[in-house]
This record gives structure tokens, C-alpha cells and sequence, in this order.
């Protein structure tokens, strides 16, 4: 299910040409109605529900409708981040609550490496492997059936 801005929240990063929304989402869906000054996902259907909106908005004004086996009806699932960690807020649907803080990662922008400096594996669209299988699980080679 894909991310949703709540307006009332959203103050379209004060006027900036791009927003913190816009400029995280590897898919480019966010983008700023000038007029009311408030985002939105232009394009829901092609959303990753990856979170990086709804951890980068400094509004806490993003959320994403998780899949019902992720998130099931009446519970939710919260990131708010700092400077050197996220918190995630887990709440289950009989009302118990859940904490768990993580590191975030810090290196610096452009500086990561891509694929974790895996290869992209076997050239073969034929094949099961995943990007970088069988060398990032540490096989040679990944068993079959
Ligand atoms: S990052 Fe948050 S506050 Fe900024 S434009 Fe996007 S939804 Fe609005
Ligand atoms: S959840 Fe990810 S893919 Fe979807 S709008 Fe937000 S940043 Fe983009």
C-alpha cells in the first residue's frame, strides 16, 4: 500500500524548491502542489513503501498503509528519526506497544558502495538468483531444485 501525505501536517518544507519528500524517493513520486504548499505521491501505484519519505519528513506528515501480513488492521508501524538513530513504534493491534531503536547508516552521500561491492551476478534472466547471489550469501553457488 503506498505512502499518503497528511495535509494538515505537511507545510511543504517551508517553500523549498524541493522537498525533503521529493528528494529522498528513489522513485521520484513525491511532488509539491505550489499552490497549497503541501506534497503528495503523484503516482501511488508505483510506491515501494520503502519509508524513506516517512522517516525524512521532518512533519512527521508521511505515512504508508502497510500490507495487512506487515501491518495488520488497527496496528501501525511508526519510524521517527533522529541524528544517529530511528526509532520505530510498533503498535499490535490489542494495543500493545513496541520500541526498537536503530543505528542509521552515516556514510557520507555518494560515498556508498554500490551492490556492497558485490557483482550483480550471473547474466541470465533465466536464472534464480537474486542481484549479487550466489557471492553476497557467501556460496558459489545457490542450491536448486
Ligand atoms: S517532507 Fe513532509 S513536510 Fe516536507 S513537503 Fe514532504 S510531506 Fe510535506
Ligand atoms: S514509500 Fe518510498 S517509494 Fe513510496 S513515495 Fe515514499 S520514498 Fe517514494
Amino acid at each position: 500500500m503506498p505512502s499518503f501525505v497528511m495535509t494538515e501536517k505537511c507545510d511543504g518544507c517551508k517553500g523549498l524548491d524541493r522537498t525533503a519528500c521529493m528528494y529522498i524517493c528513489p522513485n521520484d513520486l513525491m511532488v509539491l502542489d505550489k499552490e497549497a504548499m503541501k506534497a503528495y505521491n503523484q503516482a501511488p501505484e508505483f510506491c515501494w513503501e520503502c519509508y524513506n519519505c516517512v522517516k525524512i519528513c521532518p512533519q512527521q506528515a508521511i505515512d504508508v498503509r502497510g500490507y495487512a501480513d506487515f501491518v495488520p488492521y488497527g496496528g501501525s508501524v511508526v519510524p521517527l528519526r533522529g541524528s544517529e538513530d530511528i526509532m520505530w513504534t510498533v503498535k499490535f493491534r490489542n494495543g500493545i506497544i513496541k520500541r526498537f531503536k536503530f543505528p542509521i547508516r552515516t556514510t557520507p552521500e555518494g560515498q556508498a558502495v554500490p551492490l556492497g561491492g558485490f557483482d550483480v551476478g550471473p547474466d541470465d534472466l533465466n536464472d534464480q538468483c537474486l542481484v549479487t547471489e550466489p557471492a553476497s550469501v557467501g556460496v558459489d553457488v545457490l542450491p536448486t531444485k
